[in-house]
């Protein structure tokens, strides 16, 4: 919704039109170079789905104002590849992923993630809330946090860390 953007980054409502009492609200924050804090950007929608679409929408606006091309390759292929896993996501409904996807864009965004070895399939994810001290061990789809512990039953089961690893290792190398 690039006309409902003000010029005044760094905080940006992207809300559909005529809908300001829409239930659902989605949140991101990106970080735009030059600005020394990340943008935020909040989104509604009637659904889960509109506020989803409305807040890449507003996410897509807020890079293209602050010029951001061909120097974040990078992260335009990141977002690309969020954009069509959130849209799964949301597709099947499962909200909660739509949630742990973004958690892992950011784990990547900060750079947590790291590659045991080239080629590894082992990879370490500092924890987000304790960044000094919790390094979590993510090998294939297997985490050993919590989330991913809870869920060791289900094979196709990703917590935050294990589906940052994936996209992480999808940004690395283009096809
Ligand atoms: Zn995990």
């Amino acid at each position: 919704m690039p006309e409902s953007i003000p010029e005044s980054l760094p905080c940006v409502q992207a809300v559909l039109p005529d809908l300001p009492e829409s239930p659902h609200s989605m949140n991101a924050f990106v970080p735009v170079p030059g600005l020394p804090r990340d943008v935020q950007v909040t989104a509604r929608g009637w659904t889960a789905a509109e506020a989803a679409d409305a807040l890449f929408d507003g996410i897509a606006a807020i890079r293209a104002r602050a010029g951001i091309q061909q120097a974040e390759v990078r992260d335009a292929r990141l977002l690309t590849l969020m954009t069509t896993y959130l849209d799964m996501a949301v597709r099947k409904e499962d909200f909660a992923r739509v949630k742990r996807l973004h958690k892992a864009v950011k784990l990547i965004q900060a750079g947590a993630i790291s590659q045991d070895a080239p080629d590894s399939d082992i990879y370490f994810v500092l924890s987000q809330t304790e960044p000094s001290k919790t390094v979590y061990t993510v090998v294939g789809k297997h985490c050993d946090c919590a989330d991913g512990q809870a869920h060791t039953e289900e094979p196709t089961y990703r917590c935050k860390h294990s589906l940052a690893c994936w996209l992480y290792d999808k940004v690395q190398e283009p096809r």
